[in-house]
């Protein structure tokens, strides 16, 4: 065929915009979005015709459909299969399903978010989690804003600003993602007044580093790391009791913060919220998304002095949390109430499922692989800045990768619809129930199946789409 001959046989925009599968785009990512996308691949098609003097192999259509998943929102489901409980690159906490539907109710509605029913006038949206916050940690007051960052900056800068802030050297830690304790301090205009060594600091060196200026002491729990050897750290107690005596605000930084012992499950102890204050701090603080298993949140509770100083700052209106995270938080909150958090709360089910119930899926999943899989012992951890070096005994579909190729076949896993994060250790795939929702293990075994299926050779990059059961969460 002539090049003028190639260029005429490329359909036009209109005859790709009939396609059944086109319209079926359309309908699902808007007309426009489409038909720009229509465009710039017939652009493309002009623009090999006019480079090679041949038609591109791939129909104009097929182009059009492959590359329409671009359009799609980013943001979706994964399964982790990598046994991490809260995993803050996959999303951190599922919620629980009441969570869930008090979300949903809030969010697809009015409500009384900053409303008075009774009096029929202007009321605070910080007024609905108060009590429950109060109710299940102990404490006078509570406030919950956007995120644990923002309730430490919240914090200083109510209580500390313009003042000074003691703390030891050996908490000026680095979260995750760059985020930097001390530099959330100076955000906040509080100075930092750092004491001790990094593994030993003691009573008397915060006591000697107050002054005039001091406003605050703030303790940072070490969520992510752990110091062993020759070490001496201060115990909140006697911090607390010299804050006191000298008029201080104590700071608890807990981050992840627990309101269950996790030593129950026989992990290492994380400090509890209601230990925290009992030792005496004025204002305890730790994310709604981490060990609390609701949606992302930072929540303050304490003294009410020091918690209405934090709600009266202008920083609590640019750090306030949104309506349906209140709800989630507040219907979250209520499985503790209840007593029934290590049912309902699904990071809680996760810690205390028993290793015989994950052994029965890990095999499952391994029958699926042939005679590439097997159940094998393996440790899940917590993660999410809690527990640090603390693993939970499980059972893991252990895949010895087709060709050896142990990054191949976790990329193939990932693309799966919904994708499957797996962990590799010493060559191998490893893929851990704990943290699989029991609904999504038939797409897990369809996708093993289906990658290796036969001698595992034919790994085909043919992975299935989960049928959509409402796996979801
Ligand atoms: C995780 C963590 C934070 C930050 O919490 P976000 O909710 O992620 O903002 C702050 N302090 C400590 C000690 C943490 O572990």
């Amino acid at each position: 065929m002539r090049v003028n001959e190639l260029y005429r046989s490329l359909p036009s925009v209109d005859r790709l915009l009939g396609d059944p599968r086109v319209v079926a785009l359309a309908a699902q990512h808007g007309h426009d979005a489409v038909v720009e996308l229509a465009r710039t691949v017939l652009d493309d098609y002009r623009a090999a015709i006019e480079r090679t003097s041949t038609l591109p192999e791939v129909a104009v259509v097929d182009a059009v459909v492959a590359r329409a998943a671009g359009l799609r929102t980013s943001l979706r489901r994964v399964v982790n299969a990598t046994g991490v409980i809260i995993h803050t690159n996959l999303g951190r906490a599922p919620l629980s399903r009441e969570a869930l539907e008090a979300m949903e109710r809030v969010g697809a509605g009015y409500s009384n978010l900053e409303f008075d029913v009774e009096e029929g006038e202007r009321g605070s949206r910080f007024a609905h989690l108060d009590a429950i916050l109060c109710r299940v940690t102990g404490a006078d007051a509570g406030i919950a804003v956007n995120n644990n960052a923002s309730a430490l900056l919240l914090a200083l800068a109510a209580l500390c600003a313009g003042r000074e802030v003691v703390i030891s050297r050996g908490q000026l830690v680095e979260i995750g993602g760059g985020f930097r304790i001390p530099d959330v301090m100076r955000q906040s205009g509080a100075t930092l007044v750092e004491v001790g060594t990094t593994n030993r600091t003691y009573v008397r060196d915060y006591a000697q580093a107050i002054g005039e200026r001091t406003a605050a002491i703030l303790r940072v729990h070490a969520s992510n790391f752990r110091v062993v050897g020759f070490t001496e750290t201060a115990t909140l107690a006697e911090l607390a009791a010299l804050a006191h005596e000298h008029s201080l605000v104590m700071i608890d930084d807990l981050g992840s913060g627990a309101l269950l012992d996790t030593r129950r499950y026989g992990l290492a102890e994380e400090p509890l919220v209601q230990d925290s204050l009992a030792a005496g701090a004025d204002v305890t603080l730790f994310s709604g998304d981490k060990l609390l298993g609701g949606p992302q949140a930072g929540v303050a509770v304490g003294r009410r002095t020091a918690i209405d100083a934090m709600r009266r700052h202008p920083l609590a209106r640019a750090v306030r949390l949104d309506k349906t995270a209140i709800a989630g938080l507040a219907a979250t909150l209520q499985h503790y109430a209840r007593g029934e958090a290590e049912q309902a709360v699904p990071v809680w089910r996760m810690i205390a499922e028993p290793p015989e119930a994950l052994g029965r899926r890990a095999r499952r999943w391994s029958r699926a692989c042939g005679a590439h899989g097997e159940a094998a012992p393996s440790q899940s951890t917590v993660g999410g800045g809690s527990l640090p070096g603390a693993e939970l005994p499980t059972v893991v579909c252990s895949v010895r990768p087709p060709r050896g190729d142990a990054d191949g076949f976790a990329a193939a896993l990932r693309g799966a619809d919904p994708p499957i994060v797996a962990r590799i250790h010493e060559g191998r795939v490893l893929l851990d129930p704990r943290t699989v929702d029991p609904r999504e293990d038939r797409h897990v075994e369809s996708t093993l199946r289906a990658l290796l299926d036969g001698d595992g050779a034919g790994a085909s990059g043919a992975v299935p789409r989960d049928e959509g059961d409402g796996a979801g969460r």
